[in-house]
Protein backbone atom coordinates (compact mmCIF):
# COMPACT_ATOMS: atom_id res chain seq x y z
CA UNK A 1 0.00 0.00 0.00
CA UNK A 2 1.75 3.12 -1.05
CA UNK A 3 -0.77 5.87 -1.25
CA UNK A 4 -1.03 8.13 1.69
CA UNK A 5 -4.30 9.25 1.45
CA UNK A 6 -8.12 8.67 -0.70
CA UNK A 7 -7.33 10.91 -3.32
CA UNK A 8 -7.31 9.86 -7.10
CA UNK A 9 -3.66 9.37 -8.42
CA UNK A 10 -1.37 12.10 -9.59
CA UNK A 11 -1.78 10.96 -12.95
CA UNK A 12 -5.14 10.99 -12.84
CA UNK A 13 -5.44 14.31 -11.21
CA UNK A 14 -2.45 15.73 -13.97
CA UNK A 15 -4.93 14.31 -16.92
CA UNK A 16 -7.99 15.61 -15.81
CA UNK A 17 -6.80 19.11 -15.13
CA UNK A 18 -4.71 19.18 -18.26
CA UNK A 19 -1.46 19.89 -16.56
CA UNK A 20 0.69 19.31 -19.35
CA UNK A 21 4.28 20.63 -17.88
CA UNK A 22 5.75 23.91 -18.78
CA UNK A 23 9.18 24.55 -19.25
CA UNK A 24 8.89 28.11 -18.72
CA UNK A 25 7.45 27.64 -14.97
CA UNK A 26 10.04 24.78 -14.48
CA UNK A 27 7.72 22.02 -13.78
CA UNK A 28 9.25 19.01 -13.18
CA UNK A 29 6.13 16.73 -11.20
CA UNK A 30 6.57 13.98 -8.49
CA UNK A 31 4.20 11.49 -8.72
CA UNK A 32 5.57 9.14 -6.13
CA UNK A 33 3.91 9.43 -3.22
CA UNK A 34 6.22 7.24 -1.37
CA UNK A 35 9.40 10.04 -2.71
CA UNK A 36 6.73 13.57 -1.81
CA UNK A 37 6.54 11.63 1.42
CA UNK A 38 10.51 10.98 2.26
CA UNK A 39 10.68 15.02 1.11
CA UNK A 40 8.45 15.63 4.00
CA UNK A 41 9.55 13.41 6.35
CA UNK A 42 13.18 15.57 5.59
CA UNK A 43 11.86 18.65 7.32
CA UNK A 44 11.19 16.91 10.29
CA UNK A 45 8.12 15.95 12.22
CA UNK A 46 4.78 17.15 10.65
CA UNK A 47 2.41 16.94 13.46
CA UNK A 48 1.03 20.45 14.22
CA UNK A 49 3.21 21.89 12.28
CA UNK A 50 2.63 25.46 9.39
CA UNK A 51 4.29 24.81 6.45
CA UNK A 52 4.78 27.22 3.53
CA UNK A 53 5.07 25.00 0.05
CA UNK A 54 6.28 27.01 -3.43
CA UNK A 55 4.69 25.61 -6.55
CA UNK A 56 2.37 22.86 -5.22
CA UNK A 57 1.81 21.67 -9.07
CA UNK A 58 -1.07 18.82 -8.61
CA UNK A 59 -0.19 18.71 -5.44
CA UNK A 60 2.17 15.64 -4.95
CA UNK A 61 4.62 16.91 -1.97
CA UNK A 62 0.96 18.87 -0.86
CA UNK A 63 -0.86 15.90 0.27
CA UNK A 64 2.12 14.71 2.04
CA UNK A 65 2.53 17.28 4.42
CA UNK A 66 -1.07 17.19 4.90
CA UNK A 67 -1.41 13.48 5.76
CA UNK A 68 1.69 13.56 7.55
CA UNK A 69 0.03 15.59 9.43
CA UNK A 70 0.85 19.10 9.24
CA UNK A 71 -1.68 21.28 10.70
CA UNK A 72 -1.56 24.13 8.13
CA UNK A 73 -0.04 24.13 4.66
CA UNK A 74 0.02 27.43 2.69
CA UNK A 75 0.88 26.70 -0.82
CA UNK A 76 1.53 29.55 -3.70
CA UNK A 77 1.32 28.49 -6.78
CA UNK A 78 1.66 30.72 -10.00
CA UNK A 79 0.15 28.11 -12.89
CA UNK A 80 -3.51 29.12 -12.58
CA UNK A 81 -4.26 25.08 -14.35
CA UNK A 82 -3.34 24.16 -11.05
CA UNK A 83 -5.44 25.26 -8.98
CA UNK A 84 -8.83 23.51 -9.36
CA UNK A 85 -6.66 20.32 -8.87
CA UNK A 86 -5.56 21.61 -5.72
CA UNK A 87 -8.90 22.52 -4.67
CA UNK A 88 -9.55 18.61 -4.15
CA UNK A 89 -6.75 18.68 -1.92
CA UNK A 90 -8.13 21.37 0.29
CA UNK A 91 -11.14 19.66 0.39
CA UNK A 92 -9.99 16.71 1.75
CA UNK A 93 -8.18 18.40 3.95
CA UNK A 94 -11.06 21.23 5.32
CA UNK A 95 -9.35 24.15 6.87
CA UNK A 96 -5.77 22.53 6.34
CA UNK A 97 -5.09 24.23 3.48
CA UNK A 98 -4.56 27.46 1.65
CA UNK A 99 -3.98 27.97 -1.75
CA UNK A 100 -2.72 31.25 -2.94
CA UNK A 101 -2.26 31.92 -6.99
CA UNK A 102 0.65 33.87 -7.41
CA UNK A 103 4.42 34.54 -7.73
CA UNK A 104 6.18 33.71 -4.65
CA UNK A 105 9.48 36.03 -5.49
CA UNK A 106 6.47 38.59 -5.51
CA UNK A 107 3.90 37.28 -2.26
CA UNK A 108 4.37 38.18 1.00
CA UNK A 109 3.68 35.20 2.97
CA UNK A 110 4.36 35.84 6.78
CA UNK A 111 1.24 37.38 7.35
CA UNK A 112 -0.39 34.14 5.47
CA UNK A 113 1.06 31.48 7.64
CA UNK A 114 -0.21 33.05 10.98
CA UNK A 115 2.19 33.29 14.39
CA UNK A 116 4.08 30.75 15.87
CA UNK A 117 6.70 28.79 14.18
CA UNK A 118 6.42 28.05 10.49
CA UNK A 119 8.97 25.74 7.95
CA UNK A 120 9.05 25.95 3.72
CA UNK A 121 9.14 22.88 2.30
CA UNK A 122 9.35 23.02 -1.55
CA UNK A 123 10.38 20.99 -4.81
CA UNK A 124 11.42 24.76 -6.48
CA UNK A 125 10.71 25.75 -9.76
CA UNK A 126 14.39 25.45 -11.00
CA UNK A 127 14.20 28.55 -12.92
CA UNK A 128 13.76 30.23 -9.49
CA UNK A 129 14.97 28.37 -7.01
CA UNK A 130 18.42 30.12 -6.23
CA UNK A 131 16.02 33.68 -6.43
CA UNK A 132 14.11 32.32 -4.02
CA UNK A 133 16.59 30.85 -1.39
CA UNK A 134 18.54 33.95 -1.74
CA UNK A 135 15.34 36.11 -0.55
CA UNK A 136 15.04 33.70 2.80
CA UNK A 137 18.93 33.93 3.71
CA UNK A 138 18.35 37.59 3.47
CA UNK A 139 15.48 37.68 5.24
CA UNK A 140 15.46 40.74 7.97
CA UNK A 141 15.68 40.31 11.16
CA UNK A 142 17.31 37.61 11.72
CA UNK A 143 16.64 34.71 12.79
CA UNK A 144 14.15 34.57 10.59
CA UNK A 145 10.48 33.45 10.28
CA UNK A 146 10.96 29.81 9.62
CA UNK A 147 12.29 26.91 11.30
CA UNK A 148 14.28 25.55 8.53
CA UNK A 149 14.30 25.44 4.60
CA UNK A 150 13.77 21.80 3.26
CA UNK A 151 14.18 22.24 -0.51
CA UNK A 152 14.73 20.75 -4.06
CA UNK A 153 17.37 22.10 -6.07
CA UNK A 154 19.42 20.61 -9.90
CA UNK A 155 22.53 19.06 -7.54
CA UNK A 156 25.05 21.25 -8.85
CA UNK A 157 22.99 24.23 -7.19
CA UNK A 158 22.83 21.96 -3.55
CA UNK A 159 26.40 21.32 -3.46
CA UNK A 160 27.10 25.28 -4.27
CA UNK A 161 24.98 25.79 -1.25
CA UNK A 162 26.51 22.85 1.50
CA UNK A 163 30.29 23.72 -0.30
CA UNK A 164 33.68 24.05 2.06
CA UNK A 165 36.01 26.50 1.44
CA UNK A 166 38.61 25.11 -0.77
CA UNK A 167 36.36 23.87 -3.49
CA UNK A 168 35.14 24.65 -6.25
CA UNK A 169 31.38 24.73 -5.99
CA UNK A 170 32.58 27.39 -2.95
CA UNK A 171 31.25 31.16 -3.58
CA UNK A 172 29.26 33.45 -2.80
CA UNK A 173 26.11 31.00 -2.32
CA UNK A 174 28.21 29.01 0.16
CA UNK A 175 29.13 32.11 2.14
CA UNK A 176 25.54 33.38 2.39
CA UNK A 177 24.12 30.05 3.44
CA UNK A 178 26.67 28.87 5.57
CA UNK A 179 26.63 32.47 7.65
CA UNK A 180 23.25 32.04 8.56
CA UNK A 181 22.26 28.02 8.65
CA UNK A 182 24.06 24.44 9.21
CA UNK A 183 23.22 23.41 5.78
CA UNK A 184 23.25 19.48 4.40
CA UNK A 185 22.13 17.53 1.42
CA UNK A 186 19.52 15.03 2.67
CA UNK A 187 19.31 12.88 -0.42
CA UNK A 188 19.79 12.77 -4.50
CA UNK A 189 16.86 12.27 -6.61
CA UNK A 190 17.08 10.98 -9.94
CA UNK A 191 15.53 12.69 -13.05
CA UNK A 192 13.33 9.58 -13.83
CA UNK A 193 11.26 10.31 -10.48
CA UNK A 194 9.89 13.27 -12.38
CA UNK A 195 7.36 13.74 -14.94
CA UNK A 196 9.02 15.35 -17.44
CA UNK A 197 12.60 13.60 -16.19
CA UNK A 198 15.30 16.93 -16.14
CA UNK A 199 18.39 16.74 -17.69
CA UNK A 200 20.20 16.37 -14.36
CA UNK A 201 20.23 14.38 -10.62
CA UNK A 202 18.18 16.95 -7.60
CA UNK A 203 19.41 17.02 -4.68
CA UNK A 204 16.68 17.90 -1.42
CA UNK A 205 18.89 20.24 0.43
CA UNK A 206 18.41 20.77 4.22
CA UNK A 207 18.92 24.64 6.28
CA UNK A 208 18.36 25.09 9.36
CA UNK A 209 19.02 29.05 10.59
CA UNK A 210 21.41 29.46 13.20
CA UNK A 211 20.18 31.81 15.51
CA UNK A 212 23.12 33.59 16.28
CA UNK A 213 24.76 33.84 13.10
CA UNK A 214 28.64 35.60 13.36
CA UNK A 215 27.63 39.59 13.99
CA UNK A 216 28.30 41.74 10.29
CA UNK A 217 25.85 43.31 8.18
CA UNK A 218 24.26 41.18 5.21
CA UNK A 219 25.07 44.33 2.86
CA UNK A 220 28.46 44.08 3.31
CA UNK A 221 29.42 40.32 3.57
CA UNK A 222 27.20 40.97 0.02
CA UNK A 223 29.69 43.07 -1.33
CA UNK A 224 33.16 41.67 -0.01
CA UNK A 225 31.92 37.88 -1.06
CA UNK A 226 30.94 39.66 -4.87
CA UNK A 227 34.86 41.56 -5.34
CA UNK A 228 36.54 38.82 -3.77
CA UNK A 229 34.34 35.62 -6.34
CA UNK A 230 34.07 37.88 -8.76
CA UNK A 231 37.77 37.49 -9.66
CA UNK A 232 38.30 34.12 -7.92
CA UNK A 233 41.38 32.86 -9.23
CA UNK A 234 43.24 36.50 -8.30
CA UNK A 235 44.86 36.82 -5.39
CA UNK A 236 42.85 38.77 -2.78
CA UNK A 237 44.95 41.98 -2.42
CA UNK A 238 44.03 42.48 -6.18
CA UNK A 239 40.13 41.37 -6.63
CA UNK A 240 39.02 43.63 -3.46
CA UNK A 241 40.40 46.55 -5.20
CA UNK A 242 37.21 46.47 -6.79
CA UNK A 243 35.87 47.85 -3.27
CA UNK A 244 37.16 50.98 -3.70
CA UNK A 245 38.84 51.10 -0.58
CA UNK A 246 42.73 50.15 0.44
CA UNK A 247 42.82 46.00 -0.09
CA UNK A 248 45.61 45.43 1.58
CA UNK A 249 44.78 48.01 4.39
CA UNK A 250 41.35 46.09 4.75
CA UNK A 251 42.82 42.40 4.58
CA UNK A 252 45.10 43.67 7.42
CA UNK A 253 42.19 44.79 9.43
CA UNK A 254 40.30 41.77 8.88
CA UNK A 255 43.71 39.86 9.76
CA UNK A 256 43.77 37.65 6.55
CA UNK A 257 46.50 36.92 4.23
CA UNK A 258 46.90 39.14 1.22
CA UNK A 259 47.97 36.87 -1.26
CA UNK A 260 44.86 33.96 -0.54
CA UNK A 261 42.19 33.66 -3.16
CA UNK A 262 38.57 33.77 -2.11
CA UNK A 263 37.94 30.01 -2.23
CA UNK A 264 40.24 29.69 0.36
CA UNK A 265 38.63 32.05 2.59
CA UNK A 266 35.89 30.25 5.46
CA UNK A 267 32.78 32.53 6.36
CA UNK A 268 34.33 33.81 9.89
CA UNK A 269 36.99 35.40 7.37
CA UNK A 270 34.27 36.87 4.92
CA UNK A 271 32.69 37.88 8.08
CA UNK A 272 35.84 39.32 9.28
CA UNK A 273 36.04 40.91 6.14
CA UNK A 274 32.61 42.89 5.67
CA UNK A 275 33.37 44.54 9.49
CA UNK A 276 36.95 45.50 8.23
CA UNK A 277 35.19 46.93 5.40
CA UNK A 278 31.99 48.13 7.39
CA UNK A 279 34.89 50.14 9.63
CA UNK A 280 37.15 51.51 6.53
CA UNK A 281 34.26 52.86 4.90
CA UNK A 282 32.97 54.70 7.74
CA UNK A 283 36.41 56.13 9.12
CA UNK A 284 39.39 55.52 6.34
CA UNK A 285 41.96 56.22 8.80
CA UNK A 286 41.00 52.51 10.32
CA UNK A 287 42.04 51.43 7.16
CA UNK A 288 45.79 53.29 7.57
CA UNK A 289 46.40 52.62 11.22
CA UNK A 290 45.65 49.28 9.90
CA UNK A 291 48.38 49.02 7.34
CA UNK A 292 50.45 51.05 10.12
CA UNK A 293 50.14 47.92 12.47
CA UNK A 294 51.26 45.76 9.44
CA UNK A 295 54.26 47.88 8.58
CA UNK A 296 55.24 49.01 11.94
CA UNK A 297 54.50 44.80 13.67
N1 LIG B 1 5.47 20.54 -6.05
C1 LIG B 1 5.15 19.92 -7.31
C2 LIG B 1 5.75 18.54 -7.38
O1 LIG B 1 6.67 18.28 -6.58
O2 LIG B 1 5.32 17.75 -8.21
C3 LIG B 1 5.59 20.76 -8.50
C4 LIG B 1 7.06 21.13 -8.50
S1 LIG B 1 7.59 21.90 -9.99
C5 LIG B 1 9.32 21.55 -9.91
C6 LIG B 1 7.59 23.64 -9.64
C7 LIG B 1 6.21 24.29 -9.44
O3 LIG B 1 6.40 25.68 -9.17
C8 LIG B 1 5.31 24.23 -10.65
O4 LIG B 1 4.01 23.83 -10.26
C9 LIG B 1 5.26 25.70 -11.18
O5 LIG B 1 4.05 26.03 -11.81
C10 LIG B 1 5.45 26.46 -9.90
N2 LIG B 1 6.07 27.80 -10.09
C11 LIG B 1 6.96 28.20 -11.02
N3 LIG B 1 7.35 29.47 -10.81
C12 LIG B 1 6.68 29.89 -9.70
C13 LIG B 1 6.64 31.11 -8.98
N4 LIG B 1 7.39 32.16 -9.35
N5 LIG B 1 5.84 31.19 -7.90
C14 LIG B 1 5.08 30.13 -7.51
N6 LIG B 1 5.07 28.95 -8.15
C15 LIG B 1 5.85 28.83 -9.24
Amino acid sequence: MSAIDALPPLRDVIRRHDLSAQKALGQNFLLDLNLTARIARGSGPLEGARVLEVGPGPGGLTRALLALGAEKVVAVERDRRCIAALAEVAEAYPGRLDVIEGDALKVDVRPLLGDGPARVVANLPYNVATLLLVGWLSTDPWPPWFTSLTLMFQREVAERIVAAPGSKAYGRLAVLAGWRTEARILFDVAPTAFVPPPKVTSSVVHLVPRRQPLPCRLADLERVTEAAFGQRRKMLRQSLRSLGVDALALLARAGLPETERAEEIDVAGFVALANAYAEIRSDPAAGAWAMGTVRNG
